[in-house]
């Protein structure tokens, strides 16, 4: 049988993160340039858009959360659900504001199916860090209509690790979810 290999440490993973977030940059200015989209700054755009200096098409506002839609929807009537309030990471956010902002993805859900967006399913899907596909630093949920056969989807197989392989993370995750604390600072990782 072969060992698995040990997991990297911290350091190796945030060089890994850095480079994969150097690649997806150059590779979003290059899409950006074939599409005549400007450069967008990935710290600010969302900011920019709360406070009316960038345009959005505005689906829904309260005094802590907008959303509005995708400029590059995954499936027509794509939204995006954001805190007003800048938090670049999961970890930075009030986790009030995190629930406010699960409300309005939850209310809007219902409303694309009652809208003339075609939408026979929803996905809720959330992107914190680099490695996880996030590519703007200010934390959003994306409320994704769906339709059959819309070729939306997670790509991963499934895997089916042993009952003892479960318990083990189970435990570890537990024990970390007692220290955890919410809306601490950190970077875009959550480093
Ligand atoms: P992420 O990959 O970070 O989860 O998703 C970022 C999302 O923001 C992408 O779906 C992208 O299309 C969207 N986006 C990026 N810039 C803008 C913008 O200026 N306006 C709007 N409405 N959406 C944007």
């Amino acid at each position: 049988m072969v060992a698995a290999p040990n997991p990297p440490g911290p350091a190796v993973r945030a060089v890994v993160s850095r480079v994969l977030g150097a690649v997806r940059m150059v590779r979003r200015r290059r899409r950006n340039r074939r599409l005549g989209l400007p450069d967008m700054d990935p710290y600010a755009i969302f900011a920019d858009i709360v406070a009316g200096r960038a345009p959005s098409s505005k689906v829904y506002e309260d005094d802590d959360v907008l959303a509005f839609m995708d400029i590059r929807p995954m499936t027509p009537g794509h939204l995006l659900v954001i805190p007003k309030v800048p938090a670049r990471s999961l970890a930075e956010l009030d986790p009030v504001i995190g629930g406010k902002l699960f409300q309005v993805a939850q209310r809007l859900a219902a409303a694309l199916r009652e809208s003339e967006v075609r939408c026979d399913g929803v996905n809720l899907f959330l992107a914190d860090g680099v490695t996880a596909g996030q590519e703007v630093f200010h934390v959003h949920l994306h409320v994704i209509p769906r339709t059959p056969g819309d070729g939306f989807g997670l790509r991963n197989r499934a895997t089916t690790p042993p009952r003892a392989d479960l318990d083990y993370l189970a435990a570890s995750i537990r024990g970390a979810a007692g220290r955890a604390q919410p809306n601490a600072a950190s970077g875009p990782d959550g480093k």
